[in-house]
């Protein structure tokens, strides 16, 4: 009876490691799969992201600033900032 007890105890600390082991693990490698923390309160995913070419920051492209051609710029202030160089 006594192995019983400790082989569910053993069976238990074996479930626990492999359990927490997977979370730790899973949580690094899956990041793509998951939501991305910066894409708060936008429901509109489909909507495409372009880049600042100034700062190199991601954003929707209706909140882009558009420069010249189809460069895009996070601010107002980086499209000038970039024009300048
Ligand atoms: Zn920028």
């Amino acid at each position: 009876m006594k192995y019983l007890i400790w082989a569910v105890v053993i069976y238990l600390a074996w479930r626990w490691y492999t359990v927490s082991r997977q979370s730790s693990s899973g949580s690094a490698s899956s990041t793509d799969s998951t939501p991305a923390a910066s894409n708060a309160g936008t429901d509109d995913v489909a909507e495409a992201m372009v880049k600042c070419a100034q700062c190199g920051i991601h954003l929707p492209s209706s909140e882009a600033v558009h420069g010249a051609g189809a460069i895009t710029f996070c601010s107002e202030e980086h499209r000038r900032l970039h024009s300048e160089r």
